[in-house]
């Protein structure tokens, strides 16, 4: 009975997240139809319209581009011993670059020693690249990210810790839903995106947030000892 639940609960899902898409790409859709009618009967120069149209088609990719992250095939890549920090290291140095332009600082405190999970490394560097975005995005310019790694026996806890505008408890609840944003050019996908691959690596991701102080995302991912070969 109960996977019965759990089948009929996902199929919802994906109507949602079905409908979600349908909407979303709809809108660009219905303006780049609507210009190229323009453009038709329009003897005049009609620059400004493929302007439009080029931001139009750019946000359909934006949008398809993030869902294929969601459908990569998972599980048989997930299960490969990784060391975190310099996934880290790798993902904070993309990040500096567009970080330093609102002068916001990001800044490491890691342990010395290697920290072990298992999974794949293209997934769990999207999730830093999320997480790191989403908090140079809650910050108007200057201020630091801090990015820490704890860990304990069990797991290693990775936390990405902004000055940024922060969430309200309405916002916080409504985080990982598809398609919610409160930037104009956001996609809302970033979160759920980010859940779904610490989900799908056996890990679990909490947050804390206070409007006008900044947010906290914090990764747990299940620890292992040292490979043998590594
Ligand atoms: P997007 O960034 O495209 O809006 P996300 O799914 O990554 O999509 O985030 C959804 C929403 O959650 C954001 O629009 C924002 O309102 C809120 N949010 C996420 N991370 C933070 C953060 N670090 N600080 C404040 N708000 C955040």
């Amino acid at each position: 009975k109960e996977e019965y639940m759990m089948q009929s609960e996902k199929l919802t899902m994906a109507g949602q997240l079905a409908a979600g898409i349908a909407h979303e790409i709809r809108n660009p859709l219905t303006s780049i139809n609507g210009f190229m009618k323009l453009m038709r009967s329009s003897k005049r120069s009609t620059e400004a319209y493929f302007d439009i149209i080029e931001s139009e088609l750019k946000r359909i990719e934006l949008i398809v581009n993030e869902l294929l992250v969601l459908s990569k095939p998972q599980g048989k890549h997930i299960s490969k011993p990784l060391n975190i920090l310099p996934i880290l290291d790798q993902v904070i140095t993309l990040m500096k670059v567009q970080a330093a332009l609102k002068n916001i600082e990001i800044r490491n405190d890691s342990p010395d020693s290697s920290q072990w999970i298992l999974g794949e490394i293209n997934q769990l560097k999207q999730v830093f690249i999320n997480l790191l975005k989403n908090g140079m995005d809650a910050m108007e310019s200057s201020g630091t990210i801090w990015v820490t790694v704890v860990s304990t026996d069990y797991e290693v806890q990775i936390s990405v810790q902004d000055e940024g505008i922060g969430m309200t408890s309405e916002q916080i609840q409504r985080l990982g839903e598809p398609f919610f944003t409160t930037k104009d050019s956001g996609t809302g996908l970033g979160i759920m995106i980010t859940q779904n691959i610490i989900h799908n690596h056996g890990g679990s991701i909490q947050i804390e947030s206070i409007p006008e102080q900044g947010t906290t995302f914090t990764v747990k991912l299940p620890r292992i000892s040292k490979p043998e070969d590594a």
